[in-house]
């Protein structure tokens, strides 16, 4: 299957009533428009690139993502893509290194992982259009409505939403959207109604690159985490040998280091790791300040899930988890909503959200707070180098699966 040619053409999208358009095809979009479809809905899967296609990412699968894609009945997955077993993190500061055993992690290139999540979406009969930029229309009530946006929907109201594909414009009309856009998208906002973002008054910036060798001591099985006074960097080994670099760092100090491969190098030799010869060099990409969320996490027929909903700084890695999570437990909402809007969904999915998935980010953020106090930095990487025990409780906490099937009483009374 041609990823990059989509299954469905943009006249043939406008020309369909569909339950739900899912923008995004990351993990959240994907594994959200697989369990739709699943379930018998008619969904619609957009993204603005053409896939396969990379991603800045650490590249690396907790167990809360492994346990989550279990839960969907993609447990082989990981090993089908020929994902890197992870055993060890190795923490470096200030020439100190501490080793801490992992629980049940891979890494795997984003690249490899978002195809093949997507193949499976579109293998449950998920129709998939690349290339296609979304913003959000109005919601429509009735078919005189609708008729003015040129678009089809069944009885009972719909959301429009435009597609942009190079100069070509159709509308498409949806019961419910799912905001999948992660970071950087923008849906919620561009309807106006959601209000701005929040953002982290010290947001740092992510950035990412990958390396096609690098030294031996960067050997498959561990992460290992460089951490400076302005920043810290993850690298790791992919399932094709490459070095993955994935970091965060202070937007003042990315300018004044001269660059993100600058950057990188002098965190590195400022924790104590080898130097990756020609790291300067490399196509490094950059994101938006990271730690963000949106003014709502859902609004009139739309709910946002993965980064779109909000993210926090990458230092524990749960992203991916965080994402498809969201993805599973955003299905109920949507069924609820496809068979007939009611506006309490919209305080319930964000109730929901707060309790589980926001719940969970809280401890990235304390700790990536804690990591921006050199000498808290150096003392906690001092007593981890002598007693790697103590760091047993924060890693599992950190990597455990999130409760997915519960969702609210309310919630399971509107579902009956
Ligand atoms: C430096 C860094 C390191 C990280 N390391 C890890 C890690 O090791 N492990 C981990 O679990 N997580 C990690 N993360 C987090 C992880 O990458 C994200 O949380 C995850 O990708 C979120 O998935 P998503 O599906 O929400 O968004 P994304 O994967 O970003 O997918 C969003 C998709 O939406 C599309 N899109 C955006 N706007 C539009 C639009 N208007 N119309 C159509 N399509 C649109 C984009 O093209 C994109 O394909 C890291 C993040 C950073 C920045």
């Amino acid at each position: 299957m041609h990823l990059s040619a989509g299954t469905i053409s943009a006249p043939q999208a406008g020309r369909t009533a569909w339950d739900v358009v899912v923008v995004g095809a990351g993990p959240a979009g994907s594994m959200a428009a697989r369990q739709l479809a699943r379930e018998g809905l008619s969904v619609l899967l957009v993204d603005r690139q053409l896939f396969p296609r990379w991603k800045i990412c650490g590249a690396c699968l907790n167990a809360g993502s492994t346990s989550a894609l279990s839960q969907a009945g993609l447990g082989t997955m990981l090993q089908d893509l020929g994902a890197v077993r992870l055993s060890k993190m190795r923490i470096a500061a200030w020439s100190r290194q501490a080793c801490l055993r992992l629980p049940e992690s891979f890494s795997v290139s984003r690249r490899a992982f978002d195809a093949a999540l997507l193949t499976a979406a579109i293998e449950a009969g998920v129709e998939f259009l690349p290339g296609a930029s979304a913003t959000l229309g109005p919601c429509c009530g009735d078919a005189g409505d609708l008729a003015r946006h040129s678009v089809r929907s069944s009885a009972g109201g719909a959301r429009i939403v435009r597609l942009s594909l190079g100069e070509e414009r159709v509308s498409v009309a949806a019961r419910v959207v799912v905001a999948a856009d992660g970071l950087s998208g923008g849906l919620l906002s561009s309807d106006g109604a959601g209000g701005a973002d929040w953002q982290a008054p010290a947001a740092r910036v992510g950035v990412g690159a990958t390396s096609p060798i690098g030294p031996d001591f960067y050997a498959p099985g561990t992460i290992f985490m460089a951490i400076g006074t302005s920043g810290y960097l993850g690298l790791v080994r992919l399932e094709n040998q490459q070095l993955n670099i994935a970091a965060a760092f202070d937007r003042n100090y990315l300018r004044h280091a001269g660059g993100a491969g600058m950057a990188a190098a002098a965190v590195l030799e400022q924790a104590g790791l080898p130097a990756i010869g020609g790291v300067e060099s490399l196509a490094w990409k950059g994101t938006v300040p990271l730690t963000r969320r949106p003014a709502a996490r859902a609004i009139e027929r739309v709910f946002a899930i993965g980064d779109a909903a909000g993210y926090v700084e990458p230092f524990t890695g749960e992203g991916i988890s965080w994402a498809l999570a969201g993805a599973l437990a955003v299905s109920s909402f949507v069924r609820s909503a496809v068979r007939s809007w009611d506006s309490s969904l919209v305080t319930l999915w964000e109730k929901h959200y707060r309790v589980t998935i926001a719940r969970s980010q809280r401890t990235c953020a304390l700790l990536a707070n804690l990591l921006r106090r050199p000498l808290v930095v150096r003392s906690a990487v001092a007593l981890l180098e002598q007693l790697p025990a103590v760091a047993v409780p924060v890693v599992r906490r950190v990597g455990r699966p999130h409760h997915l099937s519960s969702v609210s009483g309310p919630l399971q009374e509107m579902t009956k």
